[in-house]
């Protein structure tokens, strides 16, 4: 596969952004999210090169931002096997600081393992230190929650759909604190994890698009690595904004 996409703009600056396993790990939405990326750079007169990875594909040289989605139990073993291949070159990368998104079945392949319900169990890569564990009851629904630290006063929503229970390892970061809707498990009301600039969340949706404050965090990460100094100028968010409040009238 190894397409790419190139959206070119009269500005100089450039991000490349890899879409990991895009033809298996993309369900509710979650391309939506590369199009929020990609069009908030171009609103911004930066240029985007989207590169697709999947089975059998290289990494590209210049990796400035990841996104990663989710998938059914059959897509993820599929994935599993093949991402070992890329583990090492990854994990360095989110260790110097490139930002990532992954969702839900991307998430869970970002942590140790994720057990499922015929008690297989697929390896992940050990980003994070998290693990998960299939449970009986799927836990689905729109979900809202407070980020707890990377951005203050800020609340996002999404959509959820998962057996996987995740449990963190004493030392990491959850995104946030569930307001509404499960997150990582039934009992703890804790979403996602962060960990240097890469998050891990179930929250599909498409979850940027109408969370642009969670964008645009990603972007200042990535550009700020390659452009020292750089700050993202504002937008106006007038329909994002209305687009979140008609999504929490919802629940
Ligand atoms: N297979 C995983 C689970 O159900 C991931 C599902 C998803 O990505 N939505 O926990």
């Amino acid at each position: 596969m190894n397409n790419t996409e190139f959206f070119d703009t009269p500005g100089e600056k450039k991000l490349t952004i890899v879409h990991l396993y895009p033809d298996l790990m993309n369900i509710y939405g979650d391309r939506g999210n590369i199009i929020a990326l990609k069009q908030r750079l171009l609103w911004r007169n930066i240029d985007v090169e989207i590169i697709n990875v999947s089975i059998k594909d290289e990494l590209p040289k210049e990796r400035n931002l990841y996104f990663f989605g989710g998938g059914q139990d059959r897509s993820q073993i599929t994935v599993a096997k093949d991402l070992a291949r890329l583990a090492e070159m990854i994990k360095k990368d989110i260790e110097n600081g490139t930002p990532a998104l992954t969702i839900c079945g991307g998430y869970q392949l970002f942590g140790h393992y994720y057990k499922d319900q015929n008690n297989q169990k697929l390896n992940g890569i050990s980003i994070f230190d998290i693990k998960t564990i299939a449970g009986t009851k799927r836990m689905i629904g729109n979900v809202k929650i407070k980020i707890t630290d990377i951005i203050p006063d800020t609340e996002i929503i999404g959509f959820e759909n998962h057996s996987g229970q995740t449990f963190l390892g004493k030392n990491m970061q959850p995104l946030g604190k569930v307001i509404k809707g499960f997150g990582n498990n039934p009992k703890e009301k804790k979403e996602g994890v962060v960990y240097k600039n890469a998050i891990g969340t179930y929250l599909h949706g498409s979850l940027l698009p109408k969370n642009p404050k969670l964008t645009d965090w990603l972007l200042e990460k990535a550009l700020g690595r390659k452009y020292p100094d750089f700050k993202l100028s504002p937008l106006d968010d007038e329909l994002e904004e209305k687009t979140f409040k008609e999504a929490t009238t919802r629940f």
